[in-house]
């Protein structure tokens, strides 16, 4: 039984019994049934928003998964679809190395690292890189052909 009808029940006792709320003892119960009436009614509208907090977490907690979806998921798809070479432009490494002419710093990306020459912007050396060098940092001893 919920809480209001549970007071309604005691009004309805209270009524039956045909409280004399003329007397002191009549008073203070019709008081009490008062305040519980009022109490019943507050603890049903807490539920209720209760309720609707839910409801809107819950609307919260799914557009939060779209998001998830969109910014961590359907990684697997889009790497085996298309995507391919935008992605591999854009999340290229950035490089950094010392014109050892003018002492500028270069920065260059993955693709100038292939190549293994770079041109200085500010003073037009060209600047090579020992690709080996750089690749073999890890201390794996291997066979050359
Ligand atoms: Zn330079």
């Amino acid at each position: 039984m919920e809480i209001t009808e549970k007071v309604a029940y005691l009004k309805g006792l209270a009524e039956g019994m045909e409280l004399d709320t003329e007397k002191k003892e009549g008073k203070l119960l019709a008081a009490i049934i008062d305040v519980l009436d009022d109490m019943a009614l507050e603890i049903a509208d807490m539920k209720a928003d209760q309720e609707e907090l839910y409801d809107g977490l819950d609307a919260v907690s799914d557009d939060l998964e779209d998001v998830e979806d969109a910014v961590f998921g359907d990684d697997e798809d889009e790497d085996e679809e298309d995507g391919e070479y935008e992605e591999a432009e854009e999340d290229e490494d950035c490089y950094a190395t010392t014109c050892p002419t003018c002492e500028e710093t270069i920065y260059f990306d993955e693709s100038v690292l292939e190549d293994g020459e770079v041109v200085c912007p500010n003073c037009g050396e060209k600047l090579e890189f020992d690709l080996n060098g750089l690749e073999d940092a890890d201390d794996e001893p291997e066979d050359e052909e």
